[in-house]
């Protein structure tokens, strides 16, 4: 596993889900991922979690939305802030299958996110670790703590399975 971030910054810290969580969590993001390619979607989804419960859901809708910015983790973010009544979400962690894109990992900042997890590295368009670290740069206004790697072989493997499929381009954006 790869993780960074600063150290506990956050007064909710003591709530958020520990590592020994994060394969429970994943699990109902990939159950999103999976209805988003049931839908023809390319398969990334996404939960928000607050207390040890799941507080939004969102899924790659942007074939069915014909969205160009209807990513998981933005969706899931609206249906958790609209669930709680606010737009800070300081004391919720965001799951994901895939390594965050820049527009995902700004609107997690936004948020107040202070933990992002995530399956399985992008490399070509994820803004967490592989193209820029939008959450380690020391002039954000909010840096989330994020790990990475749970569940990753399933994540790959749903993503490949979807491409094979598909057979169409290799482009799996978070
Ligand atoms: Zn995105």
């Amino acid at each position: 596993m790869e993780a960074r971030g600063p150290a506990q910054p956050y007064a909710d810290a003591a709530t958020l889900p520990r590592v020994g969580d994060d394969e429970r969590f994943m699990d109902e993001a990939i159950a999103e991922a999976r209805a988003a390619a049931s839908a023809g979607d390319v398969p990334v989804g996404c939960v928000v979690v607050r207390g040890g419960a799941v507080v939004g859901r969102g899924r790659n809708r942007r074939e069915a939305d014909r969205d160009p910015t209807a990513h998981a983790e933005v969706l899931a973010l609206r249906d958790a802030a609209r669930a709680l009544g606010r737009w800070r979400l300081g004391d919720c962690a965001l799951y994901v299958t895939i390594e965050p894109c820049a527009m995902c990992a700004g609107a997690a900042i936004l948020a107040r996110i202070p933990l992002v997890v995530f399956a399985a590295p992008e490399e070509k368009t994820g803004a967490v670790r592989s193209t820029v670290e939008l959450f380690d740069d020391p002039r954000a206004l909010h840096r989330p703590r994020w790990r990475l790697g749970a569940r990753r072989a399933e994540v790959e493997r749903m993503l490949a399975e979807f491409f094979a499929a598909r057979r169409g381009p290799a482009e799996a954006e978070g």
